[in-house]
């Protein structure tokens, strides 16, 4: 990593790749987050009924889905608006995971629920409005569930990288970040997906970082191209909204897919899967034999050519 990253971003070094740490991969069930495989979480932004969550979770893990999102605690940008299940909405997460193998991540809204909702998921969320909540990041640092951090949606990189720090002061290092787009003077989509922050973290942090194509562009039929420039960038997983009747989601209806929209757009990052699987650190052996073959293939031809 070049010198200068490491002068700008030097209030939080143990968030920067080095020598000793060039990835971090989060353990959670048997999967690997940050590993090879690619890893897309799916589900409803609010978990509002039994009915919905399990034909959602069986819907997605067919799909290819790893893991369960859904809010049980739905900080709203209206007070009057769905404020979510809470302990109801936790026990049919458990339920979705019991049914589906499916892991679980649900968002942590204040400090004292903390314990309440480690008990239940398997990734505690922490969400955009939160981000600069140090309390209630130190203390769902300590209850030692990996944290999936959203990125504010008025957060710096660099901000995003102190409460990666924090949690990791505190003696957590399963740090997953999370980009979800962010307040910019465009305000054609609900927020500006700032994929430029993907290809950064990937290059200059060893955090695993997935992408949130739902909330960066607030209307579904975005959603599937986000993804595909999400694998591009080199994210290392998906969060998306995905519902059985997104018409009447009681939130982020217009942002959720259908089940049909879902598997189209899984269908659709597929070749850019591929893509990754074949620029992955542990193909670079591979690579660099096909390289000197392209190469000497073309010596080859060139020798021919001047006989
Ligand atoms: C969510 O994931 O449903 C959510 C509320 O996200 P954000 O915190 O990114 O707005
Ligand atoms: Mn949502």
């Amino acid at each position: 990593m070049r010198e200068d990253w490491h002068d700008r971003f030097s209030e939080t070094p143990d968030v920067l790749k080095s020598v000793q740490r060039q990835q971090t991969v989060v353990r959670v069930l048997d999967l690997e987050i940050g590993g090879d495989e690619f890893i897309t979480m799916a589900g409803p932004c609010s978990v509002e009924t039994e009915f919905q969550l399990m034909a959602t979770a069986n819907h997605v893990r067919r799909a290819g889905a790893r893991i369960l999102r859904g809010g049980a605690f739905k900080p709203r940008s209206s007070p009057y608006a769905f404020q979510g299940h809470g302990l109801e909405g936790l026990k049919m997460l458990a339920h979705a995971r019991q049914e589906s193998g499916l892991a679980i991540v649900t968002e942590v809204m204040s400090e004292e629920d903390v314990p309440l909702v480690a008990e239940y998921a398997d990734i505690l969320q922490i969400g955009s409005r939160s981000m600069e909540n140090y309390s209630l990041i130190e203390a769902a640092a300590r209850s030692g569930r990996p944290i999936l951090l959203k990125r504010g949606m008025v957060a710096t990189v660099a901000d995003l990288f102190r409460s990666a720090q924090l949690i990791l002061d505190n003696g957590n290092p399963n740090v997953i970040l999370c980009e979800r787009g962010i307040r910019t003077f465009e305000t054609a989509l609900r927020n500006t997906f700032d994929v430029a922050a993907i290809a950064l973290i990937k290059q200059i942090s060893h955090l695993p970082i997935i992408a949130d194509p739902s909330h960066a562009a607030g209307h579904r039929d975005l959603v599937p191209a986000l993804a595909r420039i999400a694998v591009a960038a080199g994210a290392d997983g998906l969060l998306v909204e995905v519902h059985p009747n997104p018409e009447k989601a009681w939130s982020d209806g217009e942002q959720s897919l259908d089940f049909a929209g879902f598997d189209s757009m899984m269908d659709s990052i597929e070749p850019y899967l591929a893509l990754r699987s074949l620029l992955m650190p542990s193909k670079e052996a591979w690579r660099r034999e096909r390289t000197l073959s392209y190469r000497e293939a073309s010596a080859e031809r060139v020798m021919e050519a001047v006989g």
